[in-house]
């Protein structure tokens, strides 16, 4: 038995893209393979009904010690009491919890494992909490509402972004005196960094929820403004992305104290956008990295990566230059349009303000990058990192897989799945590039998706893969399935049938049940992980609401300032470790030693 499990290991380690292993089609099968090839298939066929048995899993013992530790493991973590000097909020958008499972088979097989077994980096947080992710006025929410609960601690409506729930869809004239702030607002007046890395473009819902109050979250640029809006003043979000995103904070306000809505969070006056009293602040930085560079520059403005391409130019109607005005206002300011110059820009200890768009609105899928030329999710985050933590208050960060979204609304388990594979991997960057005595990381999601996976599918096989046993119908199906989306493909009332090299096809789209042309999120509690300091307030089941107002308490920014917490123990000084990148390695070699007996 040892022997055949280790030769079905080897046979299944070649992830995203295995060998077709069906056993539904044999006669297809013979036809599309030759010779020893499909002797051997056949031969692994006949014992693929059974799955992988790993042989130290047979036995009760490996179970029992395995568990025995997690226990130990459990009954020594130590609340960490201080306040945070840093705070990192990865959001995977549509991360539901299947996606979450679903990645973590995809990247134990890629890394040679057998999948379900193998932690990923968020896994490994100690601290777990379910979020309520419904908007105030829909149980089933979009990514623009919840992003005003977990970046600015208020509950808003569908489709409205950093506004409160009295705010009413595409009415302008209801987002005034009902803007909400974002903790990142809060924290950049408290003196720290603050920076905002998505692959989507950073004028999207989720992005634009650190620093814009908009009634409508298709309001990229001036273009998509309808006169009425642009009558009562409703500014686009590119143009609130330089002018509060910078969060360029008046004088007066600084060191202002608690919010003025006493114990709740304050709203924004619409006089913190206005120009003249603004001014920047002694050496705060902030890094803007992701995608959207059409919506910053005139319309007809060539595309510097496309420069032919009509589709690509700028769109914005007032003939603005934002990037420019960006760059006007601070000295030590950069902007880069791709992987190279970013990677310059971040080790160069004069760049204050960075902001990096990488294509004319959202970024590829991280499978479909270039990777000379587009930074992935992973290196934008460090970059990120390098940056902001020269800053000795602090910084806060917000890190957003913005695709994986985009992946399943195609109905492209592929390219949501991939996409959330990068997002851990940045998770991971972020966790080894920081100490947990001194960085609050939350790793959660806006909403889910209606994506599942099932089917009773054997240990060790594609997640794309299809399920052991035949339908009703006598067709074979996959594991993962839509409940709805453009993957319908009922036609006479029959179902396509599918096979293991349909199915691991990158482009495949999943059978949905009800015909959309975009799949919808799902109305499920998603995760949250966490570890660093009050990580362990992450517990239970809360409001969506309850990420802000925890990134607020953790950093003692407002409502908080009075927090009361003790300061961090300080051992992580990224900004010196960041400057010499063999210095890096070794210390955070060393701080992960000194952080073994708690991580797991
Ligand atoms: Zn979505």
């Amino acid at each position: 038995m040892g022997r055949h499990v280790w030769i079905r290991l080897a046979y299944n380690r070649v992830p995203p893209s295995p060998l077709p292993v069906s056993g539904s089609h044999p006669v297809l099968e013979l036809q599309a393979m030759q010779g020893a090839c499909v002797l051997l298939l056949l031969g692994l066929q006949l014992q693929l009904s059974f799955g992988i048995i790993p042989v130290e899993e047979e036995d009760p013992a490996f179970w029992n010690r395995q568990a025995a530790q997690a226990l130990d493991v459990a009954k020594k973590l130590q609340p960490i009491q201080t306040a945070a000097k840093n705070v990192i909020l990865f959001l995977g958008d549509g991360m539901g919890v299947p996606t979450v499972t679903a990645t973590r088979i995809l990247k134990g097989q890629m890394n040679g494992k057998l999948g379900p077994e193998t932690p990923l980096a968020m896994d490994q947080f100690p601290y777990v909490a379910l979020s309520k992710t419904y908007n105030v006025d829909r149980q089933v929410p979009d990514s623009a509402g919840t992003a005003t609960a977990y970046l600015c601690g208020v509950k808003g409506n569908y489709k409205t972004i950093g506004v409160s729930a009295a705010a009413r869809y595409n009415q302008c004239n209801t987002t005034s005196g009902n803007e909400v702030t974002s903790v990142m607002n809060r924290a950049k007046k408290a003196g720290k960094s603050v920076g905002v890395v998505t692959t989507s473009r950073v004028q999207h819902a989720s992005p634009a929820g650190a620093y814009a109050h908009t009634v409508n979250r298709n309001w990229y640029s001036d273009a998509d403004l309808p006169a009425d809006a642009q009558t009562y003043g409703c500014q686009d979000i590119a143009t609130q992305l330089v002018y509060n995103m910078d969060i360029d904070v008046r004088h007066d306000e600084i060191g202002a104290g608690l919010g003025r809505g006493g114990g709740t969070l304050s709203t924004q006056s619409q006089a913190t956008h206005s120009l003249g009293v603004l001014k920047d602040l002694h050496g705060f930085v902030g890094v803007i990295l992701g995608g959207g560079r059409k919506y910053m520059f005139p319309e007809g403005t060539p595309d510097p990566e496309y420069p032919n391409d009509v589709n690509q130019t700028g769109v914005r109607k007032d003939k603005r230059n934002l990037v420019q005005e960006w760059q006007a206002k601070h000295q030590g300011a950069q902007y880069v349009w791709n992987r190279t110059a970013l990677l310059q820009a971040a080790s160069d200890s004069s760049v204050t303000h960075l902001m990096g768009l990488f294509e004319p609105a959202d970024m590829k899928y991280n499978v479909q990058q270039d990777h000379t030329k587009d930074p992935t999710l992973e290196e934008m985050t460090e970059a990120a990192l390098q940056v902001l933590s020269r800053n000795p208050q602090g910084f806060y960060l917000f890190v957003e897989g913005g695709r994986i979204d985009h992946g399943h609304h195609e109905g492209k388990a592929y390219m949501a799945l991939t996409d959330t594979v990068m997002f851990d991997n940045a998770i991971a960057k972020a966790n080894e590039l920081t100490s947990e005595l001194d960085t609050l990381i939350l790793a959660t999601a806006d909403h889910s998706h209606v994506f599942s996976f099932g089917g009773y599918t054997l240990r060790g096989t594609s997640i794309f893969g299809l399920a052991p046993s035949k339908a009703s119908d006598s067709k074979s199906y996959t594991s993962i399935l839509y409940g709805n989306g453009p993957g319908y493909a009922l036609g006479g009332g029959s179902r396509p049938d599918v096979n293991d090299s349909t199915s691991e096809d990158p482009s495949y789209r999943q059978q949905a049940a009800v015909p959309l042309s975009s799949e919808s999120h799902g109305g499920e509690d998603v995760a949250v992980f966490a570890r660093g300091p009050q990580a362990h307030l992450v517990h239970g089941v809360q409001e969506e609401t309850f990420v802000a107002h925890l990134m607020a308490f953790a950093g003692c920014v407002e409502p908080y300032t009075d927090c009361n917490l003790p300061d961090p123990a300080g051992v992580s000084d990224a900004a010196h470790l960041a400057a010499s990148p063999p210095l890096l390695a070794l210390l955070a070699g060393a701080m992960l030693l000194l952080l073994a007996p708690t991580l797991y």
